[in-house]
């Protein structure tokens, strides 16, 4: 496979600056840094700035409507950038890439005249050659199913991408989904649950780790459906992929994200006991803590099973911190059955959750429903949900105040002095202390709690004093 060892650090930019902005989920941020991999490898330099951009491209989402709505919103000032420079004679050419793309197609460049490309989440492995295409006046929309090929074709950063990075780092693992709830799109703009191959996951990890990374998080949409083929053909769970990673030198942490609460089996569950290396922190969307909801959503579980799987992990690994998604207000839901997703807010008590008012997607059931609930009830639902969540959000930090927990140091804090890190439980921390600890883990004595940062203190400063 193609690297980019060769290049140097630093090269001038032979294809322009790109500009890749990501919406949405995990899934989409790692197809985000592996687009611009892959056009770095064609010479363009990675900008953060619309102004300094050749080439913008929207890593669009579209699992509510407002997201997708956001897309041409900003698609309708990037038009006008796109004309202001043209007047000027500059060039500058429009993707739209993701799940906007994969869902609409040849609408997005019917709705929008300046986008020169879209391209769907399975595609973007082709994106040189399409711009090429674009380059000559072409508009034009590739958004095929091709999964297997996308894992084949996935570009690999360089060293000096991967540094530039940081040291922890998303690896996919899974793509697609086969659940169907019924508010979602993904299944369609994803396609079917396929898993990499094993071979292929530990390759790019290791490479990963040489470069300085000491945080591997596989990702997938349903990341515990993970079946992936070893080399003599057999299938592999995502516990047995965990435990083999667990034995590469030079790995801190582990975790793994998104999982569905049908694919917890029980040999995952207990990796959390056996192997240090896995952080205790998991999330596990519910969406809902009413029974009756969850079958209309088409989950496949109920709140007892999630709340049985919860006990599981708990008991694998005590100090287990968990988060979640949650869906307010979907067709037919009682306060009755609202009620029933705040007892189980409040059974579990989450470390941190994402919740969301429902929104009806064109193509899935749950927008086909005559029993749509009315927004007020919706806005008043969430805020209530939200007030709950927010509460043992604070509660969960407060609660590591005067707490030693191992920090993973990730980049120099925002005051001169400081670098800023990870607990196991993905809180923020910062600390006083030298830049030379980026990228290796320490012990931290949680000392303040603050709203969305713990503040703590070295635990081996005096010894390194002494020295
Ligand atoms: S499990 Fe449900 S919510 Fe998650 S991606 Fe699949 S259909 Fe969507």
């Amino acid at each position: 496979m193609a690297t980019l060892d060769d290049a140097p650090e630093g090269a001038p930019a032979r294809g322009g600056k790109v500009l890749v902005k990501s919406y949405g989920c995990q899934m989409n941020v790692y197809d985000a840094t592996r687009m611009a991999d892959l056009l770095g490898r064609e010479g363009y330099a990675e900008t953060a700035e619309e102004a300094d951009a050749d080439l913008v491209i929207l890593n669009t989402c579209h699992i509510r409507e407002k997201a997708a709505e956001k897309i041409y919103s900003e698609l309708g000032k990037l038009a006008l950038e796109k004309r202001a420079r043209e007047a000027q004679g500059r060039e500058m050419k429009i993707v739209v890439a993701g799940c906007v793309a994969q869902a609409e197609g040849e609408q997005v460049l019917k709705r929008q005249r300046a986008v020169d490309l879209v391209v769907g989440p399975q595609s973007y492995h082709r994106l040189p050659d399409l711009l090429q295409q674009a380059r000559h006046g072409r508009r034009l929309t590739d958004t095929e199913f091709a999964v297997e090929d996308k894992f084949d074709a996935l570009p690999q950063p360089s060293r000096a991408q991967i540094r530039a990075r940081g040291v922890s780092a998303f690896v996919t693992v899974q793509e697609g989904c086969d659940k169907f709830c019924s508010f979602c799109v993904v299944p369609y703009t994803r396609g079917a649950e396929v898993s990499r191959p094993v071979a292929d996951v530990l390759a790019e990890t290791q490479r990963l780790v040489e470069a300085g990374v000491r945080e591997i998080t596989l990702i997938g949409q349903n990341v515990n459906a993970y079946r992936g083929a070893d080399d003599e053909g057999r299938d592999w769970s995502l516990a047995r992929l965990l435990a083999e990673m667990g034995q590469i030198e030079g790995i801190d942490r582990l975790r793994y994200t998104t999982s569905h609460p049908v694919d917890m089996a029980q040999d995952l569950i207990d990796v959390h006991e056996s192997i240090e290396k896995l952080m205790p922190y998991v999330h596990l969307p519910v969406q809902s803590g009413s029974d009756r909801v969850l079958k209309a959503m088409n989950r496949k579980h109920t709140a007892a099973d999630y709340l049985d799987i919860i006990a599981r992990l708990r008991k694998a690994r005590p100090d287990m911190a968990l988060s979640s998604d949650f869906i307010v207000g979907f067709p037919g839901e009682t306060d009755e059955d609202f009620e029933d997703t705040m007892a189980l807010a409040r059974a579990v008590g989450f470390a941190s959750s994402f919740s969301f008012k429902y929104s009806p997607r064109p193509g899935t059931p749950g927008a086909e429903r005559d029993d749509q609930i009315d927004e007020e009830v919706k806005r008043a639902r969430l805020a209530a949900l939200q007030a709950l969540l927010e509460e043992q959000r604070q509660a969960f930090n407060a609660a590591t105040v005067s707490k030693t927990v191992d920090v993973l140091f990730e980049k120099p804090g925002r005051h001169e002095g400081q670098i800023a890190g990870k607990s196991p439980y993905m809180q923020a921390v910062h600390v006083s202390g030298a830049a030379d600890r980026v990228g290796r883990v320490a012990r931290v004595e949680i000392v303040a709690a603050g709203s969305n940062s713990l503040a703590g203190r070295l635990m081996d400063e005096g010894e390194e004093a002494k020295a």
